[in-house]
């Protein structure tokens, strides 16, 4: 059997490019080397308390109807109605500096507002940018050129606590680079933040997953899990076959990866020169749960999510230390527009450098886990209420941990700095999708799976209708 599509990897980016192919009824298979399905964004269970890995919230909100949104593109694309997804907005947001805050919610007008109120001088600048923002093509593929976003912004507001405090949500939930970020990621991250929104999916990731799954099996397509790729053999710079783990051998006319560029041309044999000129991501996290006996609100955290930084300025950088506590992300899961909350629950997100965690030894490691954890809970509670006796279950993953589970070089959750817009590899007819194609995040990801499976397989078939989303 020859498939005309094998994708590696069962995240969303795999998954979508999977449903999408399987609807124009092309023989297609997903190998993925866990035993569940969606990478970074899967779900595992604890003490019979079943966990999200990833989702805090799913960005690019829109209400139903909203013309023209990632999300609308995502559910026509993928033919899922909008309810499909039982998508449950949130109730606001904030972000927290020392002597500054400012809320923002679904509706853009109440950021702006807050600017207005809290940094009355830079409302002007902010609309100016604003403005630049929403006239931004970010979705041309063909753009390959690196703006540094900080000077952009910089142009239209001079007050670098504001800006500091606009970079924040927007690196921690996008930048794969350290410091700066490209403007193109820049304003994909401010419109799908600020200017649309966040939700969560009733029932978490488990019940998405599901549903992607279901619609790809149900349109004939194919999902091997514990399949993991060994090798992509391109003798004279074209696919030729893949190889298993167990030695297997498939045969396809076209290869979808969604491993990671770099980690795609590492498997593949001969490895493309390419591969040693690459830079590898490094921008990972350390992430607490906290299961609580109460909700979050009755202990007065009544916003969805919280971006803060302890410090004045804030620092998107991989730390010296093996996680740096005076930043970060605090999510209350349930301060969602949910029909029925479940447990209570925190969520805590820190910077965290894979090298230091990897070079624990097992005792160590488990020892600082807890040590790094009670760090990141007494830095917070700079800003927010002592929670630490209503604790029932606590948990945590490190950059390791992300490594382990999703192969992705340093645990690094936003792939390689340099993005591959096009998907292209050197390899002829294998081509890359996800994290590092560069649409990031839970909907970016899925549009980047859309969008590489028509650039690649249904356009190239000279129906150009499919190319662009
Ligand atoms: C802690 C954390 C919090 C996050 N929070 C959010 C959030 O709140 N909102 C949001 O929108 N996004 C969030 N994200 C980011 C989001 O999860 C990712 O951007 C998205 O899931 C990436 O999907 P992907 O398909 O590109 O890659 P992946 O999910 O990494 O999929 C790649 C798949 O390929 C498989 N694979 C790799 N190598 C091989 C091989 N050799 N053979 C077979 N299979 C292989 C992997 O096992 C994996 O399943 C978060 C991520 C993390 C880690």
């Amino acid at each position: 059997m020859v498939y005309d599509a094998l994708i590696i990897g069962s995240g969303l980016s795999g998954l979508a490019a999977g449903i999408r192919l399987a609807m124009f009824n092309k023989k297609v298979l997903i190998v993925e080397k866990h035993v569940e399905v969606g990478g970074l964004n899967s779900f595992y269970v604890r003490k019979q308390r079943t966990f999200d890995v990833g989702l805090h919230a799913m960005t690019n909100y829109v209400p139903k109807g909203a013309r023209n949104a990632p999300l609308s593109k995502l559910l026509k694309q993928l033919r899922f109605r909008h309810e499909d997804f039982r998508l449950c907005p949130q109730h606001q947001s904030e972000i927290r500096f020392p002597g500054h805050a400012l809320r923002f919610t679904n509706d853009f007008s109440v950021l702006e507002e807050e600017v207005a109120r809290a940094f009355p001088a830079q409302i002007d600048g902010f609309r100016r940018l604003v403005a630049k923002i929403r006239d931004y093509d970010e979705l041309d593929l063909n753009n390959s050129r690196f703006t540094p976003a900080r000077a952009v912004v910089q142009e239209c507001i001079t007050d670098p606590v504001l800006i500091d405090m606009l970079f924040c949500p927007l690196m921690y939930y996008g930048s794969a680079s350290e410091g700066d970020m490209d403007f193109y990621q820049f304003v994909i991250m401010f419109k799908s933040v600020f200017m649309e929104g966040f939700a969560k999916p009733e029932g978490g990731m488990p019940y998405i997953l599901n549903l992607l799954v279901d619609k790809y099996k149900t349109l004939g397509g194919e999902l091997r899990m514990g399949a993991g790729v060994k090798a992509i053999h391109a003798p004279d710079g074209a696919l030729q076959s893949v190889e298993l783990e167990n030695g297997e051998t498939l045969l396809a006319d076209k290869v979808i990866s969604s491993a990671g560029y770099i980690e795609t041309l590492r498997l593949c044999r001969p490895c493309p020169v390419e591969e040693a000129r690459c830079e590898e991501g490094r921008m990972s996290f350390m992430e607490c749960l906290f299961v609580l006996d109460r909700q979050p609100k009755d202990l007065g955290y009544d916003k969805s999510i919280v971006f803060f930084s302890t410090k004045p300025r804030f620092d998107y950088r991989v730390p010296e230390a093996a996680v740096d506590v005076t930043s970060g992300v605090l999510c209350a899961p349930n301060n969602f527009d949910y029909p029925q909350p479940g447990e209570g629950m925190l969520r805590l997100t820190n910077q965290a450098n894979y090298g230091v965690w990897n070079d624990m030894v097992r005792a160590d490691y488990r020892a600082a886990k807890k040590e790094w954890r009670e760090r990141a809970i007494e830095e917070i509670l700079q800003f927010f209420p002592d929670f630490r006796h209503n604790v029932v279950f606590t948990d945590a993953f490190t950059p390791k941990t992300i490594f382990k589970y999703t192969g992705h070089l340093n645990g690094a959750v936003y792939g390689a700095p340099h993005k591959i817009k096009d998907g292209r590899t050197p390899i002829r007819n294998v081509f890359i999708c996800g994290t590092d194609q560069g649409f990031l995040g839970i909907i970016g990801a899925t549009l980047s799976g859309i969008s590489m499976a028509n650039l690649h397989v249904l356009q190239a078939e000279n129906k150009p209708e499919y190319g662009r989303i």
